[in-house]
């Protein structure tokens, strides 16, 4: 099959099959060579590695990474396009299209019933109504993912690498940060897409790091206590972490921001990651 990334073959496509784009499944084809080129690029995708994509569409990034990887596992929610996908990638042996809904499958069941060897990479141009929970279902179910280059919304890409002290910085920077390395690859505008979306894109590649950023006894209180400084990003942080869901009294906050050798009167959106882990366990003692 010759190549799908041109708006007059994904148009041809989309009229041979009669497909119908659904809005609420975020689909909007890419039709640019030049970005499809910059995401496989961008995960150093070669013949030792296994490609999981989310979101294969009619098959155009898949078609790249089929030729550039060892295997392929393309997991489409919509069946709708999974006949399609059998035309466009039916003449692929390394290619598997598996109907499901990605954030309602076991992917390390999924990598064991598979058989799955090497390194594994996680690439997409991912739908935009679920791009943040799909990449931390990877990251918090510790799916053993070398890399993550997807395709998302520009300011969803922005708050994953912003640094502290930024408007952007706040729990999904931490989160992120607290497994990966982020880079942004390029910025990439609304014309590259069928239908075109309403919001600008950016290709992140999210190197996934050895261990955690930070070694803690209780990720779950961590990520508490991120989520309740940022919750009130104006106020102190004594104040903050005081009035919130952590249950913990003023004195107890007091003494263990002190102990972790962080001034009360801070505010949350300055803390580096290391201070979260600090402070997370002097309260958890
Ligand atoms: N990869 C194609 C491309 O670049 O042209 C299509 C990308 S489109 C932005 C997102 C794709 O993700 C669509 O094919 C959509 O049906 C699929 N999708 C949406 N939600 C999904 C989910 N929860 N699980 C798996 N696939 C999903």
């Amino acid at each position: 099959m010759e190549r799908l990334v041109s708006p007059k073959k994904t148009q041809e496509i989309v009229n041979k099959y009669k497909f119908k784009f659904s809005k609420s499944l975020g689909q909007n084809f890419l039709i640019d060579e030049n970005i499809l080129y910059k995401i496989v690029d961008g995960a150093e995708v070669s013949k030792e590695d296994t490609v999981i994509e989310v979101g294969p569409g009619i098959g155009t990034l898949t078609q790249v990474l089929s030729d550039r990887a060892k295997r392929v596992i393309a997991i489409e929610i919509d069946k709708k396009l999974i006949p399609i996908l059998g035309k466009t990638l039916g003449d692929r042996d390394n290619v598997e299209v598996v109907h499901a809904d990605i954030l309602k499958i076991d992917i390390n069941k999924l990598i064991e019933e598979k058989n799955i060897v090497g390194d594994i990479k996680l690439i997409a141009n991912l739908p935009y109504y679920v791009t943040t929970p799909i990449i931390m279902k990877f990251l918090e179910e510790k799916v053993p993912i070398k890399n993550i280059v997807v395709m998302i919304q520009k300011e969803v890409a922005y708050r994953m690498q912003a640094q502290p002290g930024t408007k952007d910085y706040g729990s999904l920077s931490i989160a992120v940060q607290y497994y990966c390395d982020p880079k942004i690859i390029t910025r990439v505008p609304c014309t590259v897409f069928i239908p075109q979306p309403k919001v600008e894109s950016t290709v992140i590649k999210l190197e996934v790091l050895s261990e955690p950023r930070v070694k803690v006894k209780d990720e779950k209180l961590m990520f508490a206590i991120v989520k309740a400084s940022f919750g009130k990003r104006r106020k102190t942080l004594l104040n903050a972490l005081t009035n919130s869901e952590l249950g913990f009294d003023k004195d107890t906050i007091r003494t263990a921001l002190e102990n972790s050798n962080i001034e009360p009167s801070r505010r949350g959106e300055t803390l580096v990651i290391e201070e979260f882990a600090r402070l997370s366990e002097c309260l958890g003692k």
